[in-house]
């Protein structure tokens, strides 16, 4: 199969777009986790976050400062996935905003993309995990439809997991981030491609070939090359 048709094999995202129940009553999303949250409910990223603001579906409510649901473009071309609000994101209420963030805005600048305008930035869940601890799969799972729904209302052509809590979170493989990272793969339409998370670069500082800072290069060239072969056949 020629490149190009394997590519167009991703270009239309798969998840249901059917519309709540008419009896459904939108109010209870927040409550709890037993809740359902229909695909399609919200029409835009405020409304979501009008839910995600006041939601108790999982205990990591009782910790948050701020829910951090997103920042950046709502019509991206990339959406970006992280793993959860760390200190300075639950201060501030947004995602990647510390050193991390910083670095992911340079990484990505290297490339020519810009955070405000060609990517979304969330992650797999909306509260701050106590200690900085990974989520646990209850939490990931009861914020997983506002995930989707970003997803969904994005309708990214290209979505990046950092780290493995964000791959396991978002496509459900379990293999450690150095074994895939840099692989495309397919995920409910979407072209998705796990990468190292900023913060373990901050703790691996060199530079040299095989690094984790080279192999960084390495894939974040290879979306914006990926980027720009879906935009010219679009
Ligand atoms: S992490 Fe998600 S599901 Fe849990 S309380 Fe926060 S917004 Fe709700």
């Amino acid at each position: 199969m020629a490149t190009n048709e394997q590519i167009s094999l991703f270009s239309a995202p798969a998840l249901d777009n059917s519309a709540p129940a008419e009896d459904f009553n939108a109010d209870l999303i927040p409550t709890s986790a037993t809740i359902p949250i229909p695909t399609g409910i919200y029409q835009t990223m405020n409304a979501l976050a009008v839910h995600c603001k006041q939601c108790q579906r999982c205990g990591l409510a009782n910790g948050r400062t701020n829910v951090v649901v997103g920042r950046g473009n709502p019509s991206a071309s990339i959406v970006l996935v992280g793993e959860g609000p760390g200190q300075n994101e639950d201060e501030q209420g947004l995602p990647f905003v510390g050193r991390s963030g910083q670095l992911l805005d340079k990484i990505l600048a290297a490339v020519k993309l810009d955070t405000q305008k060609d990517v979304y930035i969330c992650n797999v869940v909306k509260c701050r995990p106590p200690g900085n601890r990974a989520p646990t799969a209850d939490e990931i799972a009861a914020c997983r439809p506002y995930l989707m729904e970003q997803i969904r209302m994005v309708k990214p052509k290209i979505i990046l997991l950092t780290g493995a809590t964000a791959v396991k979170g978002l496509i459900g493989d379990k293999r450690g981030i150095t074994k895939i990272r840099g692989q495309w793969m397919e995920w409910e339409g979407y072209l998705c491609m796990p990468i190292f998370h900023p913060a373990y670069l901050l703790r691996n500082s060199s530079r040299e070939t095989g690094s984790p800072k080279w192999l960084m290069w390495q894939d974040i060239q290879a979306v914006r090359a990926k980027l720009d072969e879906l935009v010219e056949d679009s």
